[in-house]
């Protein structure tokens, strides 16, 4: 009973836990990769064609850099662009 109340309170943190994300637009060279493998979070400027966060997460936006608060259950796919960007120009941090 303890240990499915445990794994409970466990699940309810993970999906509680925010992360924010920081695109650095100056070195982001628009090649579209992390919108295609996490369209959810992020989305290709129509104006300047570089990556930025999509406007439902969106903080802080300038040409130079886009600012999201992503919940927890969208880490996966936004690691994996982290993970798959060239050019190293996302950023994610978990929020205490
Ligand atoms: S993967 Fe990197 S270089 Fe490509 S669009 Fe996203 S932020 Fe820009």
């Amino acid at each position: 009973m303890y240990q499915e109340n445990g794994r409970a309170t466990a699940r309810r943190h993970a999906t509680m836990t925010q992360y924010r994300v920081i695109v650095d637009r100056d070195a982001c060279i628009g090649c579209g990769v992390a919108a295609e493998l996490c369209n959810e979070v992020f989305m290709l400027n129509p104006g300047d064609g570089k990556n930025q966060v999509a406007p439902k997460y969106e903080v802080e936006h300038s040409d130079s850099i886009s600012v999201g608060i992503i919940p927890g259950e969208l880490y996966e796919c936004t690691l994996s662009a982290v993970q798959s960007c060239p050019v190293e120009a996302i950023r994610l941090e978990k929020i205490a």
